[in-house]
């Protein structure tokens, strides 16, 4: 889409939206009675498919743990995708686009405190039929408007119930319509094993959103949830996975990121355990967006931390590519990252015993340890110096950044910098004068795609 300003993701997202709705004001679509589907659930529903869409795609959007990248769907003849992935695009708030994200319903019989979906909302509220859901999603595949579905629920009835209406859209995609395409299923926690065994089986991804990192704020704040049971579905889909020939199902999970006191140093410390144990791919960040008035929460009028979510996408990548540990990154006195520095430079000024580092002589671990240096420049670096030894210059012209690495290394026993090796020093001039502002909520975005933190 080439859409990388915000402006234009904006300019997309609005086009895309307003194709896609013009389209289904075309369609007539037979709508059965949602009472039987929704049995007990008394507010008004949209009824027209225009209407559904709007609402149910609008309930979505936040929820952020649904990134296709990386998906390889080989094999099947309609919906197949390259070896680069399904390619994905952002809206203008950040959320992905390129598949049709959409709840299933925003109806919900629960009450989490921090969900625009609750019970006690006074929302317009809505609700696909599976049939309707898998007929929308290969229109919109074969139309090109979309490669995929991003699938997930407010709960209606029961678990179990919801999960069913979800495998059910998702057994008419795969075997009546052959849809070979990307499907991401939220799994619902508390559904049975016996269920995620099947929507495991035809999903590309599956997630489930812890949410809070807690115990303690989870039973404050989201009553009908443990964390035994939103852990239960993933572990559910991990052991399912290890028991099949194929590869295990790539898995996800949400994590609301300001709306309780949980510090970095706690949330940092559940991923690490989550990519370790449970086997995640990713865990998502979300700043949280208060939407309802509790005392328990932050106020309506409060930001959502942006920048907190933007170092913990940076420290993320560090734990999954970069060989750091969670206690590495984030101290357990202060237990929070620095929102002015990027978390591999706070590392590095708190262990300046390990700086400066010698360019020509460092092995591959220690370079992508240098701030400013990521996995690429650290090839670089090693495939330039087996011809000769480097020097500033030469790093330059093979592309590295030494904006922030000059302060922590020596090219030739060279350390170019007047600064002294110290904290104080080398925070001051890598900050400048300037304050850090609050990112749009798309920065974070530029530095996950390149990845060099
Ligand atoms: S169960 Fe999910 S949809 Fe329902 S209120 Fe809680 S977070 Fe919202």
């Amino acid at each position: 889409m080439g859409a990388d300003s915000p402006t234009m993701r904006g300019v997309c997202e609005g086009v895309l939206y307003r194709f896609l709705a013009l389209k289904l004001q075309r369609f007539h679509f037979e709508i059965k009675s949602l009472d039987t589907f929704f049995l007990g659930y008394t507010a008004p529903m949209a009824k027209t498919l225009f209407e559904k869409m709007a609402i149910l795609s609008d309930s979505a959007k936040y929820d952020v743990s649904c990134s296709s990248s990386g998906s390889d769907q080989k094999g099947a003849s309609l919906g197949k995708s390259h070896a680069s992935g399904i390619c994905h695009s952002f809206s203008a708030d950040g959320r992905c686009i390129s598949l049709l994200k959409v709840l299933m319903t925003n109806a919900c019989i629960y009450e989490c405190a921090y969900c625009i979906n609750r019970a006690s909302n006074a929302i317009p509220r809505a609700a696909f039929t599976p049939r309707e859901l898998a007929d929308i999603t290969i229109d919109f595949y074969k139309r090109n408007y979309i490669e995929g579905l991003f699938l997930s629920s407010g709960i209606v009835k029961s678990e179990n119930h919801t999960m069913g209406l979800l495998l059910q859209t998702l057994e008419i995609l795969r075997f009546e319509y052959g849809f070979g395409g990307y499907i991401h299923v939220k799994l619902i926690p508390g559904c049975d094993t016996e269920l995620i065994e099947k929507v495991v089986a035809l999903a590309s991804r599956v997630s489930s959103n812890i949410e809070l990192p807690s115990s303690h704020s989870l039973a404050l704040l989201a009553p009908n949830k443990t964390k035994e049971k939103v852990m239960q579905p993933l572990r559910a889909a991990r052991d399912i996975s290890l028991h099949k020939t194929s590869a295990p199902i790539p898995m996800s999970t949400q994590l609301i990121v300001g709306a309780t006191p949980e510090s970095d140093f706690d949330i940092l410390r559940l991923s690490s355990a989550l990519y370790e144990k449970a086997l995640l791919k990713r865990v998502y960040y979300s700043a949280y967006i208060p939407i309802n008035d509790n005392a328990l929460l932050p106020s309506t009028l409060t930001a959502p931390p942006l920048l907190r979510e933007h170092r913990l996408y940076q420290a993320d990548w560090l734990l999954r590519f970069y060989g750091f540990r969670a206690e590495e990154l984030v101290d357990e006195a202060t237990r929070k990252l620095d929102v002015d520095l990027d978390p591999k430079t706070f590392w590095a000024l708190r262990h300046l015993e390990h700086f400066p580092v010698e360019i020509n002589t460092a092995p591959k671990e220690v370079l992508v340890r240098i701030p400013g240096i990521g996995v690429r420049g650290a090839l670089k670096i090693l495939q330039a110096r087996k011809f000769r030894a480097l020097d500033h210059a030469m790093l330059s012209r093979l592309g590295v950044s030494l904006k922030r690495a000059n302060y922590f290394i020596t090219c030739k026993g060279v350390y170019q910098k007047e600064v002294p090796l110290r904290e104080d020093h080398i925070r001051r001039a890598l900050l400048g004068p300037k304050k850090l502002l609050q990112p749009s909520l798309f920065d974070w975005y530029q530095g996950m795609v390149g990845g060099e933190v």
